[in-house]
This record gives C-alpha cells, sequence and structure tokens, in this order.
C-alpha cells in the first residue's frame, strides 16, 4: 500500500477529473507518492456529459455516443476500471454515414470509385479536391499559439485545400455534428491538430494518406477499423457511457463528494482553500479544476483568469431521443446516421441512427434515434413541443408512417466548448496567469480536445503537472 501524501482536490467528477484522479492514485511509477485526492463534484452524481438513462429496454445517451478505440488511454483507463469485458464495438452496418444535402440523403463516398459516381459534388468540386495532392504546404503551420494571425478556422483550411465544396459540405456538418459549433469560427490547430501535423510532416492529406496507408501495409494491419487504426472502431459499454465515470469513481480511494458545487477558490499560506455551500475544505496543497470553463470563471481568484475564462464560447444542444415501431419508419436507417450541413437552414444538426449503431439499446421491433439540434430557442420549449418538431423534422427526412412509441429529451445550454479560432494563444496567456498561483491545474474538454478520447489521455499530463508541483513543494 503506497504512503498518503499531500491532499489534492479535484473539482468537478466529469470524467476528464475522474481520470486525473485516477491517474494520481495510479501513477506509473509505483515508488512515486500517492496523494490524498478528494474529487468535489456539483450534481448529485459523477459523470457529467456522460450520462445514460434507462428507461425499460431503451438505454439512451444524454450527453456523448461512444469513443473511438483509437486512444490506448481511454482503453488502458476503462480495463483498469474492471471494464474491460463491459466494452461494446459499433455495428459494421454503422461505417455508413449519411448527409442531408440538396433536399436529399446521401451517403458519404468511402471508396475512390464511390466517390466518382456519388452525387454529392459536382465534377468542378470533386476535381478540385482531387486536386488537393497539388496545394502547397503553407508555410507557417504549428504556430497557432505563439502567432495567432496564423490560426486558421476548419473552413478556411478545407477551403484552402480542398476546395469551397468540400469546406461547406463535409467540414461544416462534421463540426456542427461534434461540437454544435461553426467552422467558420473554429480553430483547426486547437480542435483538429492531427489535421495541421498531416499537412505539416506529408505536405498534404492525400499524400499523408499515401504514405500513412504505406507504413499501415508494412506492418501488416491491412484493414482500418479492425486494427483500431487511426480513425478507429467507434466503442461504448454495454451499460452505456456513464458506466466509465460510475467506475472510475467507485474505483478510487479517495472520496468523492456530490451535491456540492465550489463557489471559491483561495490560496493560503499553507495550500488552497475551497468553499462549497457552507463548507470550507482545505488544505490542498494543489487543485486540479475539471469544472468546464464557463462555471470555473466565477470562482477562479485571479482576475485575469476568469476573464480568459469566461471568454471560451459554449454551444447549446438540444438531444432528443425518439423511438418509434420499425415498421413506422420509411428508411432503412442501415447506417450510422446523418448530419446536416447548415446551407441546408434544417433545425436538427443531426440523427444518429442508435438502434443501428448498438446492439440492445431498444427493444425488438423498435428503433432508436437520437436527434440534435443547435437552436437556442428550443431549450426553453416545453418538451412535448421539441419532441413534436424533431418528428415533424424526422417525417421530411425519413417518413414517418406512425408517432413515436417513447421520446426523451436533453437540453445542454453550454454543451460542448468551441474552441474559436485564438483558442492556443488563449491557453498560451492562462498559463502564464496561472503561474501567478501555483499549484492549480486546468484539466477537462475546455481546453485541449473536445472529445472523451482527449480528456483521457490529457489526464496523464495533469497528473504529471501535479506530480511536479508536489515535487517541487516538497522540496522548498
Ligand atoms: C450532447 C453531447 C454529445 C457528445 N458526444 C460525444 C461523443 O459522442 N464522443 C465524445 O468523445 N465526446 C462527446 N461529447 C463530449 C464529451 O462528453 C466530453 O468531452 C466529456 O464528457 C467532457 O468531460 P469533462 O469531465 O471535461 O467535463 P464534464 O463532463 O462537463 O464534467 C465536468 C463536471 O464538473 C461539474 N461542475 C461544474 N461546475 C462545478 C462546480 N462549481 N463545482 C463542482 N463541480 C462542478 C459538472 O457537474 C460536471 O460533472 C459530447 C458532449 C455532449 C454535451
Amino acid at each position: 500500500m503506497p504512503d498518503v501524501g499531500p491532499r489534492v482536490a479535484i473539482i468537478g467528477g466529469g470524467v476528464a477529473g475522474l481520470a486525473v484522479a485516477w491517474r494520481l492514485e495510479n501513477p506509473d511509477d509505483p515508488t512515486a507518492p500517492v496523494p490524498e485526492v478528494t474529487v468535489l463534484e456539483a450534481a448529485s452524481e459523477v459523470g457529467g456529459n456522460l450520462r445514460t438513462t434507462v428507461d425499460g429496454e431503451f438505454r439512451v445517451e444524454q450527453g456523448a455516443n461512444g469513443f473511438l478505440d483509437s486512444e490506448p488511454a481511454t482503453l488502458e483507463l476503462a480495463r483498469a476500471a474492471g471494464l474491460g469485458d463491459q466494452l461494446i464495438r459499433s455495428s459494421d452496418a454503422a461505417r455508413r454515414r449519411f448527409l442531408y444535402v440538396r433536399g436529399k440523403v446521401r451517403e458519404i463516398p468511402t471508396s475512390p470509385g464511390a466517390f466518382l459516381a456519388s452525387d454529392l459534388f459536382s465534377w468542378p468540386a470533386k476535381l478540385r479536391m482531387l486536386g488537393e495532392i497539388l496545394v502547397p504546404r503553407r508555410a507557417d503551420l504549428g504556430r497557432a499559439a505563439e502567432a495567432p494571425d496564423t490560426d486558421e478556422t476548419v473552413w478556411e483550411f478545407g477551403q484552402r485545400r480542398l476546395g469551397r465544396a468540400f469546406a461547406d459540405t463535409m467540414l461544416d456538418p462534421m463540426v456542427r455534428g461534434i461540437t454544435g459549433g461553426e467552422c467558420r469560427r473554429v480553430s483547426l490547430a486547437a480542435a483538429f491538430p492531427r489535421m495541421v501535423e498531416l499537412e505539416h510532416d506529408h505536405g498534404g492529406l492525400f499524400r499523408a494518406m499515401i504514405a500513412l496507408g504505406r507504413q499501415r501495409r508494412r506492418e501488416g494491419k491491412a484493414r482500418e477499423g479492425e486494427t483500431g487504426g487511426p480513425s478507429g472502431v467507434l466503442t461504448s459499454f454495454r451499460g452505456g457511457m456513464q458506466t466509465l465515470p460510475r467506475a472510475l469513481a467507485d474505483g478510487l480511494r479517495g472520496e468523492v463528494r456530490t451535491g456540492g458545487a465550489v463557489e471559491r477558490l483561495e490560496p493560503g499560506d499553507e495550500g488552497w482553500w475551497i468553499t462549497t455551500g457552507d463548507q470550507r475544505l482545505g488544505p490542498f496543497a494543489a487543485v486540479v479544476d475539471s469544472a468546464p470553463a464557463h462555471a470555473a470563471c466565477h470562482y477562479h481568484p485571479d482576475a485575469e483568469v476568469r476573464e480568459l475564462l469566461a471568454g471560451i464560447r459554449y454551444n447549446p444542444i438540444v438531444v432528443t431521443a425518439v423511438a418509434f415501431r420499425r415498421e413506422d419508419v420509411v428508411h432503412p436507417l442501415d447506417g450510422f446516421g446523418m448530419l446536416t450541413p447548415s446551407t441546408e437552414k434544417r433545425p436538427l444538426l443531426g440523427v444518429l441512427w442508435t438502434s443501428s449503431i448498438w446492439q440492445a439499446r431498444a427493444p425488438e421491433g423498435t428503433v432508436l434515434l437520437r436527434c440534435m439540434s443547435g437552436e437556442e430557442s428550443w431549450l426553453d420549449l416545453p418538451d412535448e413541443e421539441v419532441v413534436r418538431r424533431t418528428c415533424a423534422e424526422l417525417d421530411h427526412l425519413y417518413g414517418l408512417r406512425g408517432q413515436p412509441i417513447r421520446s426523451w429529451v436533453f437540453p445542454w445550454r453550454e454543451a460542448i466548448a468551441e474552441y474559436e479560432v485564438g483558442h492556443l494563444a488563449r491557453l498560451a496567456r492562462l498559463e502564464d496567469a496561472l503561474a501567478r498561483t501555483p499549484g492549480l491545474v486546468l484539466a477537462g474538454s475546455s481546453y485541449h480536445g473536445i472529445a472523451v478520447n482527449a480528456c483521457m489521455k490529457d489526464a496523464s499530463r495533469v497528473a504529471d503537472r501535479v506530480r511536479d508541483h508536489l515535487h517541487a513543494r516538497a522540496a522548498a
């Protein structure tokens, strides 16, 4: 049993905070001192954006739908939390993805032949996309943090490399589907750093695909997806995504206090003090703040930090899950689901065909659809009205022959952080400002990646930062 070391508070019991807590309690170096960890969660249970509603035989995700199995940190933590046999892979059918373009649901082509035959793009647009291989590499890639004027939006990148039609038809709905945000605002370097790396290392995306394909063949990994290749297979847990934060919390030796929001955070001579409700907790040698920036900006002690956190934009998403008898939906729903570009001006960002993606999420003979809307006005509508509007759109998209047999509405007022152009420069300024209050580290999806995988990967960096601070404190 390792020695109990100094006390560390983790604000926020979402998956990011719990992963950091787990990393602190289970260092790679078994001789490293283990701090006494306390997790402070505002809600009545852990999980944050990972929430699963179980209603009879329906299992409905309120937030995240799954994660790609290409990030070893997520699988490692899941297995360490005892969930190895709970992992489930999405069905093979879910590899087919669709877009709603020019009034019709159309499949996204995944092979060169299907691309040439597809009516998703005009011939000039296809030729422009093929011309990507000739587009020169940008000279100033990778400098967005220190030179914000070199930061580029996802739309600018797409338009520069693959043409405007690609940016409007593919990238716009992808960014809306992932963040609820706007690809003409989102920073490529902050939200999709891998794209910057690929252009930087290989000179372009087609060149990168060719080089990485060769490399995979050399390594004998012929079929991406089956190998957990660069994109990976969409994965979840039998019991739904909330299984992960629950298991991480249950596996901690430290205390997890739910039902109390942190209201105040103060540095003191012996360490950090935290106020939640009528309790003042501390002193803590270090604090990891994994609450979203829109919450953290209210209680940080430093005015510049508060201002920088408050400047991170969040988009609303209303998730409406609707179940129908199978025969009441005309469309075959034979794939993952569908996204809609903003140019179509439809009320839904996209629809996940949940019962086609996962087994055992809906009773036999029924289908479960999870619809996402970015319409802010829907946040305050009664549930029945949200369901009525959603079903009107589903009828338009897929053809309905009957009423839903079940529905659930989950409004997320501040759903997902939008990493606008300048985000990396903002993070650099935050680092400088936080240096004035040592022992306070930010974690979670507001900063270094919005996906579950990004949070799980970043947890090791955050835990190392905390350990370095504890080490320096002990040596002082
Ligand atoms: C609708 C939706 C769909 C998504 N789909 C996917 C997906 O399919 N795949 C994917 O990888 N990611 C998806 N995401 C993103 C993913 O859910 C997040 O990246 C991840 O869950 C963020 O974890 P986190 O711990 O950083 O933040 P959160 O989950 O937000 O957790 C932060 C915690 O801090 C708590 N908190 C807030 N204020 C305080 C306070 N003052 N004191 C104490 N505690 C506080 C909150 O209650 C919360 O529990 C989705 C998100 C949403 C909203």
